[in-house]
């Protein structure tokens, strides 16, 4: 009836068996049982907030947690074999919604939150709950955010409503205050490893683990697009820069255009590790060699690798915004030049 509910509106949620495998790791073993108590006693919320870094599962676990709120078989978790297990695996379930970003959009809109609203008003098709994930929550605008605050205010009987957030701190504390939080562990490296390992070709998790911060999901989502190259490319950059050949300009190009955001963190984290080294005093004989860290000129060195951090961290913020992401990398490029290389021959300083 409403032109606004025409069908591209609705985000369509992914294949939930892939979600679930990923839900059933066993570093979230603790969660699952926290939230089947919370089920089994009546206390779950109705609105729930899974909060952890990008990639750390929370969509993954606010699926899993709808499927065995919505299965009416006996066990603990989704049995996966009733009518509403198999309604939900196949992606059919009516009183599961699933409320995403649109193709082609940057926000969750308040049509959406509406639609949503109005679909958990109504009675339950299955005579059960109605569940809807909400991912990524901060991916709300401020009216998407007010009309959520309604449906969490006056929630519906057996309506849940979870959160899946990478960002709390961009979620408004009014909302944040009528949800039980819940936040998402990551796994200890050598099971998160593991996990990868499991039917993957190795392109080098390790590298890839720390650049998602510890998160395997995102390492998962790195390897599949190709960004396991940029480890190697960036040691490249390194090595160039090391004997003062660093092409600024160039490698500043490439920076720009491809996974801009993987490769401060991947600076940021090599340089962490190289100060640390410095630290230790066992920076000598480093596969990646940085001579430079060690006296003579050590203290002038260590500072300006201070320096170098803070304007990755500061490069971070920028990233995004009105500041050419070429402009930033060519600067960061000059102080890596400095600081790792020998003196190199004055080369392209900015372009224009
Ligand atoms: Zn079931």
């Amino acid at each position: 009836m409403a032109d606004t509910e025409s069908q591209d509106e609705v985000a369509l949620a992914p294949p939930v068996a892939p979600l679930l495998e990923r839900a059933s790791a066993a570093w979230f073993a603790p969660l699952r049982d926290r939230l089947a108590a919370l089920r089994s006693q009546g206390r779950m919320p109705h609105g729930l907030l899974l909060a952890g870094i990008r990639g750390a599962g929370q969509a993954e676990v606010g699926v899993w947690l709808a499927a065995s709120v919505l299965c009416r078989g006996p066990a603990v978790g989704a049995c996966g074999r009733c009518g509403d297990c198999r309604l939900f695996l196949a992606g059919n379930h009516p009183d599961f919604h699933w409320v995403s970003v649109l193709p082609d959009k940057k926000e969750i809109s308040i049509e959406q939150m509406r639609r949503l609203s109005r679909a958990l008003a109504l009675r339950s098709y299955r005579g059960g709950a109605k569940v809807a994930v909400i991912t990524p929550a901060e991916a709300m605008n401020a009216k998407a955010f007010n009309a959520l605050l309604k449906t969490l205010e006056e929630p519906p009987a057996q309506t849940y409503l979870l959160l899946a957030a990478n960002r709390i701190d961009r979620v408004p504390k009014t909302v944040l205050s009528r949800c039980m939080r819940l936040r998402l562990p990551v796994p200890e490296e050598h099971e998160a490893i593991a996990w990868l390992e499991r039917g993957r070709k190795d392109p080098g998790w390790p590298v890839l683990l720390a650049l998602a911060g510890g998160a395997p999901f995102l390492a998962a989502e790195y390897a599949e697009s190709g960004l396991a190259g940029l480890d190697a490319e960036m040691q490249g950059a390194i090595e160039a820069a090391l004997d003062g050949q660093l092409d600024i300009v160039g490698f500043a190009e490439v920076c720009a255009r491809n996974s801009p955001a993987a490769r401060l963190v991947w600076l940021e984290s090599w340089l962490t590790r190289r100060l640390k080294d410095a630290a230790l005093g066992s920076d000598l004989g480093s596969t990646y060699r940085l001579p430079c860290l060690r006296p003579p000129g050590a203290e002038t060195k260590i500072r300006a690798a201070y320096g170098l951090l803070d304007q990755l961290r500061e490069a971070r913020l920028q990233l995004g915004g009105p500041l050419n992401a070429l402009l930033l990398f060519e600067q960061l490029a000059v102080s890596l030049a400095d600081l790792v290389g020998r003196p190199a021959p004055k080369a392209g300083k900015s372009s224009g």
